[in-house]
């Protein structure tokens, strides 16, 4: 089965019946590109900038270091789409020089965008790196910021990519509910959403992505969870924009097709996962989909909710 799904696994992602949905790469730099060429992602939809910042404990990368890295990204994805997330430091991403170290809840401190306008040099730096690194390439830059809380924020980080002659689109992750219930409202100042559904599931469930004993809260197939993708979806097609997910929950074949049911655009995924995301979406048409999204919502547990959408897509 394994070596079939491969081998039916080719081209853009789209339902049985043509439904388009853009299947993207999540990488961390220039070494995860070739995997996910070679898994035929049609552009990247998450790319983690932590990486760059990793090397050096006691400050960021220089400009010059930081457009050498972003330039063999974007090159590598000629026409396609490259969505890059700006730095996301704190909490289980710390970093010495930029991340408090006296948080009694470091999840719910100073992480994400709230370290970057804490920091506005470094996200000058980081947003000036990128309009550079783009200049001439005929890719479809996209910026997002990660934790994202509310419309201030996501105004903050449209005017910080304004400021810094970026021409890109502009993105909020919705990874904290509060994103996902007023999500029209940050709409009005970004032109994209995507979906962490690893913080979201943290966030929603008040479970830490860190402690194993917790794990169970963590399981994306909660109805809850997908209440939340949901209202985020139907908040941008209200809007006429674009809503993607690029958290863990888009690399699970069966959720992939409850999340494109549930309205979302696009899916971005480590490469290994690709392919057996575009098999088993191009087996199902988006009416399918869509009815097995309503069966995994009506569930009351994430059990419940996988055997439903199953039971669905299996024609029981
Ligand atoms: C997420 O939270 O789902 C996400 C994609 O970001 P990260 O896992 O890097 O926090
Ligand atoms: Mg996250």
């Amino acid at each position: 089965e394994r070596r079939a799904a491969l081998a039916a696994s080719t081209g853009p992602g789209a339902t049985a019946d043509g439904h388009k949905v853009p299947l993207l790469a999540n990488v961390g730099g220039p070494a995860d590109v070739p995997a996910a060429v070679a898994a035929g992602a049609e552009g990247v939809g998450l790319f983690r900038t932590e990486f760059l910042f990793l090397d050096d404990s006691e400050r960021a990368p220089s400009e010059e270091k930081q457009i050498a890295a972003y330039r063999q990204v974007l090159e590598a994805f000629p026409e396609g789409r490259v969505v890059v997330r700006v730095l996301d430091a704190g909490a289980d991403k710390p970093l010495a020089f930029l991340t408090p170290a006296d948080e009694p809840n470091p999840a719910l401190g100073v992480r994400g965008l709230r370290t970057l306008l804490d920091h506005p040099d470094v996200l000058r730096t980081q947003l000036t790196a990128l309009a550079k690194a783009a200049e001439g390439l005929p890719v479809h830059l996209e910026v997002m910021a990660p934790m994202v809380a509310d419309r201030a924020d996501a105004r903050a980080f449209a005017d910080a990519c304004r400021a810094a002659g970026l021409r890109a689109k502009f993105g909020a992750m919705v990874e904290i509910p509060s994103a996902a219930l007023r999500a029209r409202s940050i709409l009005r100042e970004v032109e994209f959403l995507s979906l962490g559904t690893n913080d979201l599931a943290q966030y929603t469930f008040a479970a830490d992505r860190q402690v194993g004993a917790v794990s169970r809260l963590q399981d994306p197939w909660q109805p809850a969870l997908l209440d939340l993708v949901a209202l985020s979806a139907e908040a941008a097609r209200a809007e006429g924009k674009s809503c993607g997910v690029c958290g863990e929950a888009a690399s699970d074949p069966l959720l992939a097709c409850v999340l494109t049911g549930l309205g979302v655009t696009s899916l971005s995924m480590g490469a290994a996962s690709l392919p057996y995301v575009r098999a088993t979406l191009a087996k199902f048409t988006l009416a399918q989909c869509e009815r097995a999204a309503a069966a995994a919502r009506a569930a009351d547990s994430a059990e419940e909710a996988r055997s439903a959408a199953q039971g669905v897509l299996s024609g029981e």
